[in-house]
């Protein structure tokens, strides 16, 4: 594992935490205060506009429970409104997909770097983020350590007004060792954790067929919701399927094997 270069309990030295109220965002902030209790701390949260709806609520007391606090932070348009993931898909007449995730680039980077820029004067800035290796290929080849040039600003004769690095805590952890994690610091999970893996928008784009079964079974307003934007917009969130054809076929199968 490579190591980090920097002393995080220099004055200079800012970590801004990326939290959702999950339980990867919860591991890691408990991880960093039992670790770094000395370092400058900043906790950020990117309300999508479909998150559940205590999401807030649910972030605010486990932050405040170590001493921080939560700032929400939401993109907006051009005319100030606020931007939510239904209105973005609506705006563009289709979804995001994994390989075009606006969604995560409007809705969570931007207006976390926006709220960054605007509140953190601390010259060095880690960005810290709660991926692990084991959600994703794509999130096990990420270096847990790196420089983010979007955040930092321009090297100018050998320095920048603002360094930032991108760090990932708890990036080798397991899902197990995450949840005993979470159990020693009588950190609980989200009731959403009884039907879904991961707690983020109430209906995911990424969400495997399984976990798109439970949220019609558990959440079923957010379904109907996307389902209905599917249709209004004649756009599948899914590659050649909609919502209501995916689980009409999921019924079926359950009714054959039962
Ligand atoms: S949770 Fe899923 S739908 Fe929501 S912003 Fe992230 S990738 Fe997009």
């Amino acid at each position: 594992m490579k190591i980090n270069p920097i002393n995080f309990n220099n004055p200079d030295v800012a970590i801004v935490i990326s939290f959702s109220g999950g339980k990867d965002s919860s591991a890691m902030l408990a991880f960093i205060m039992e670790n770094y209790p000395q370092a400058k701390k900043y906790v950020v949260m990117a309300d999508t506009g479909f998150e559940h709806d205590d999401a807030v609520e649910w972030s605010k007391e486990i932050v405040e429970g170590f001493g921080l606090t939560l700032n929400v932070v939401r993109p907006i348009w051009k005319d100030g409104t606020v931007k939510t993931f239904q209105g973005m898909v609506r705006n563009r007449g289709m979804f995001p997909s994994s390989s075009c995730r606006q969604c995560t680039s409007d809705l969570k980077r931007d207006p976390i770097y926006k709220w960054i820029r605007n509140n953190v004067s601390e010259p060095i800035i880690i960005n810290a983020m709660g991926l692990r290796a084991d959600e994703s290929t794509g999130r096990a080849k990420k270096d847990p350590f790196i420089l983010n040039n979007r955040l930092s600003t321009k090297l100018i004769n050998g320095s920048r007004k603002r360094t930032a690095y991108d760090w990932l805590p708890i990036h080798t952890w397991t899902t197990d060792e995450v949840i005993s994690y979470l159990g020693n610091e009588g950190i609980e999970l989200h009731p959403a954790y009884s039907y879904l893996s991961r707690f983020s928008c109430r209906l995911c784009i990424l969400m495997r067929t399984k976990d798109i079964v439970a949220v019609y079974h558990n959440d079923r307003p957010a379904f109907d919701m996307i389902s209905d934007l599917e249709q209004e917009i004649g756009f599948t969130m899914r590659n050649g399927e909609s919502l209501v054809q995916l689980i009409t076929g999921e019924l079926k199968k359950d009714e054959v094997s039962a």
